[in-house]
């Protein structure tokens, strides 16, 4: 359907993990990630982020795609799958091992956690690889400030070495942080633009160094406002919180736009799903979407 005149080969992408069911939350960031990418005539592409599989629920894979096929979500291509792009993550690695950016960390969780402001205190930052007992690998945090706009949050701006410190790329479990395995996975799949919930957004400079580092290009970014309940905490998967049932698709899809912001004439309730569709893709307007925004009880 198209309903734009941009131009710009626009690439958008919906990445769910799946360790639940969709939740409210995951939900606006279906939405908001769908219409943006609809509106610009581009391409939506679905990616399971189950790259850590300690995590993964079995069958909330399949529960999210059928979530969305009862929503209606129609996106382009195959599904890709983070546990088997292993090799992607590796050869990326390799990149940044070959800049001497990286040293294996041997430090214990309990050691961290008495770090009083969290951030990596560079204890293991002089070792090198090879390295024989067990460790995870961190990437050097370069004294570099990372600025970006959002096109929802504004003008964002971390020091990556004051503010967040060395990161993990590789956990001491051999699984690969999210951190680099989103990064690789955005450039290889050629994302112009990320849309996705606020609770990313303390995250995006740490994914922007990456990209600098491996000479990827940085897409725009979006992010959208968290569910909040009516006592201000963030509606969770992980808590249960507010599970999307397709039964009530219609009701839902339009709370969803507004919570996003958008103004869904009245006419609109009791209408079915492809007249809301319709509407939506019509009628989005990113520049309505608020900062934060609490849900009703
Ligand atoms: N997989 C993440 C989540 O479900 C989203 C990651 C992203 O959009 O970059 O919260």
């Amino acid at each position: 359907m198209p309903h734009s005149t941009k131009q710009q080969a626009y690439i958008g992408r919906f990445a769910p993990s799946p360790t639940g069911p969709v939740h409210f939350g995951t939900l606006v960031a279906a939405v908001g990630s769908y219409l943006q990418a609809k509106q610009n005539n581009g391409q939506w592409l679905l990616r399971m982020e189950d790259v850590d599989i300690t995590r993964k629920v079995a069958g909330a894979d399949t529960d999210i795609l059928n979530t969305m096929e009862g929503f209606g979500f129609e996106w382009d291509g195959e599904i890709v799958y983070q546990s088997q792009r292993t090799d992607c993550y590796e050869e990326a690695l390799e990149a940044l091992i070959s800049l001497s950016l990286v040293f294996p960390c041997l430090c214990s969780r309990k050691q961290l956690a008495n770090v009083s402001d969290g951030i990596y205190p560079g204890t293991c930052r002089n070792r090198s690889l090879p390295e024989t007992s067990e460790h995870a690998l961190r990437v050097i945090a370069e004294d570099h400030v990372i600025k970006f706009d959002d096109a929802i949050m504004g003008r964002q701006s971390q020091d990556i070495k004051r503010q967040c410190g060395d990161f993990v790329i590789r956990r001491r479990d051999d699984l690969f942080a999210y951190q680099l395995a989103v990064v690789v996975d955005d450039a290889l799949q050629g994302v112009t633009e990320i849309v996705r919930g606020a609770d990313l957004l303390d995250c995006t400079p740490r994914q922007i160094y990456l990209q600098q580092l491996l000479d990827y290009p940085t897409p725009g970014y979006c992010h959208l406002p968290l569910a909040i309940d009516a006592s201000g905490n963030k509606i969770s998967k992980s808590e249960g919180g507010s599970t999307v049932d397709v039964k009530g698709r219609e009701k839902l899809l339009l709370r969803t736009l507004h919570f996003l912001g958008q103004q869904p004439p009245e006419d609109l309730y009791g209408s079915n799903l492809n007249d809301i569709w319709s509407w939506a893709i019509t009628h989005w307007e990113i520049t309505q979407v608020p900062q934060s925004k609490k849900l009703p009880s």
